[in-house]
């Protein structure tokens, strides 16, 4: 027996690179999915300049990319590489080897391109009749940024470098005060000067951070937050939202920017019900995004959430919790379970950005004999109520009278998360800026969404639907089609004649 041997390396051979990409090759989909999308229309910029070195049409550049974030090529340097290694990108591509310098710039510069070739996607998806609309699960995931967790600052962490410094200086000062001659002078003062830099630094950090208004700075990409990346794991990232279909798990919509879900409902549940075109829409979340407000704008706009209740703050100290008290929307006081009427001065309060207002009772309280089970409060019980809190309790009606329809959501989305995050090593962005962060996010929405098109389709069928829609295939269709029946009819004629003329001669 002898081992497996490869073959000849001296020997010739003949081949085409058509016969070297599999039929069900990712590369052949990607190939034909970009040809059908307007890229003009779309904001893709192919201009051709009189003089310089011809640009490579975008077009190539974006079959580039969609190869590459669904192979896990996602670094410029990559794509580059495989630009001369990899024969699905060699074919993809035509031998086009732009330079890494190029491609970065491409994805650079495209980023409103790439979202608006991710709605046209999500469109087509619609008019396909595999993105239904009725019902949208919202989420979000995170990932780590191009930004180190020592480059960003809040004013507590500003706080604490600052008293180091100053403890620092004392210190290297009282060296100085108590030194006798055998203390290195120079060196000690040289250590205060750089200590006193480093205070500089933190002042500026400081400075520019109150005049942001913002409650954390990141040095390197200001638009990264300090986010909880897993359980206790706080890391510098984004918080990506993404809403996906429940009719076949596609995505629909995507953005960026909030440290958490809290203000993130109604944005994206109205953009989800404009791009898809929708007179109402349900909308299924989890509690991070349960938010009165939001479920009120919702509600306003033809939009039914279904978010998961959040427990009120009293649950869990012991005493009274709020469903011990009965509000009382008429007259707009609450009672207490001592029979005690709460009322409000009517003022509305902001508290963390929600609008609130207060109800008490602080006479009633004074002298209540279950004041114990109630409250530690020396004023008495105060209750804050949302001016939204309607909205807050219709959702929690909702979602109590259909507990089946609601768990739904974790089917519709996590799913795609795990694949982005696991499969396709989307834990990280290689870019800065919220813009830029979301050409990724849109990259790789469009791959997820033309994988599953596959698997729902099959790959014929998907050919199919993508060769009737480049752009003078229906045209040239047309014509052959014409040709066709002009072929039969003249056929036809001729028959007709034929025996026209043969019937003619009998009679004779
Ligand atoms: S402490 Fe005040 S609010 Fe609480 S039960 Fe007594 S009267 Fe009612």
């Amino acid at each position: 027996m002898e081992f497996i041997t490869g073959f000849n390396r001296d020997q010739l051979v003949m081949m085409d690179f058509e016969s070297c990409v599999g039929l069900d090759s990712w590369a052949r989909t990607v190939d034909m999915f970009v040809d059908i999308l307007p890229m003009q229309e779309l904001g893709f910029r192919d201009v051709l300049n009189s003089e310089g070195r011809p640009p490579y049409h975008s077009s190539d550049m974006l079959k580039l990319y969609l190869y590459g974030y669904k192979n896990k090529l996602r670094s410029s340097r990559q794509m580059e590489h495989a630009c001369k290694v990899n024969l699905e990108v060699i074919w993809l591509l035509k031998g086009l080897r732009p330079s890494a310098r190029k491609i970065a710039y491409f994805r650079k510069d495209n980023a409103a391109a790439f979202k608006l070739a991710f709605r046209h996607f999500v469109g087509l998806l619609k008019e396909w009749e595999l993105i239904e609309g009725t019902t949208i699960a919202i989420d979000s995931f995170k990932i780590r940024a191009q930004n180190a967790q020592k480059n960003n600052f809040n004013q507590k962490k500003i706080d604490r470098h600052i008293a180091y410094i100053d403890d620092k200086i004392k210190e290297y000062q009282d060296q100085l005060d108590q030194g006798d001659g055998d203390v290195d002078t120079q060196e000690i003062e040289s250590k205060v000067a750089y200590q006193k830099s480093k205070n500089e630094k933190y002042r500026n950090i400081e400075k520019r951070l109150q005049e942001s208004g913002e409650t954390q700075i990141s040095l390197t990409d200001p638009d990264a937050r300090s986010v909880i990346l897993h359980r206790n794991i706080i890391n510098v990232g984004y918080n990506v939202q993404a809403g996906c279909d429940a009719k076949h798990k596609l995505f629909v919509n995507n953005d960026t920017g909030s440290v958490n879900d809290t203000h993130a409902l109604s944005p994206m549940a109205l953009d989800a019900k404009e791009l898809l075109g929708m007179e109402s829409m349900d909308i299924l979340t989890d509690k991070g995004y349960t938010t009165a407000k939001h479920l009120d704008i919702c509600t306003k706009n033809g939009i039914t959430p279904y978010s998961s209740p959040k427990d009120h703050s009293s649950h869990h100290n012991g005493r009274y919790p709020m469903v011990d008290f009965t509000y009382d929307k008429i007259n707009d006081t609450y009672t207490c379970p001592a029979d005690q009427v709460l009322t409000t001065n009517g003022s509305i309060y902001d508290k963390a950005g929600h609008k609130v207002k207060h109800y008490k009772n602080r006479k009633a309280c004074e002298i209540c004999p279950v004041r114990a089970l109630c409250t530690t409060n020396k004023n008495g019980r105060f209750i804050e109520r949302s001016i939204y809190q309607d909205a807050l309790d219709e959702n929690q009606k909702r979602v109590e009278a259909k507990p089946e329809y609601y768990r739904l959501r974790q089917q519709i989305t996590e799913h795609q998360f795990g694949t982005l995050k696991r499969q396709w090593g989307f834990t990280h962005t290689l870019m800065r800026g919220k813009q830029n962060v979301l050409s990724e996010v849109n990259l790789m929405m469009i791959c997820y969404n033309l994988t599953r098109l596959i698997s729902i389709l099959g790959p014929d069928v998907l050919k199919n639907r993508l060769k009737r829609l480049v752009p003078g295939f229906s045209a040239l269709f047309e014509v052959i089609l014409a040709a066709i029946n002009n072929f039969f009819l003249f056929e036809i004629h001729s028959n007709i004649s034929k025996h026209q003329e043969n019937t003619t001669l009998t009679a004779l």
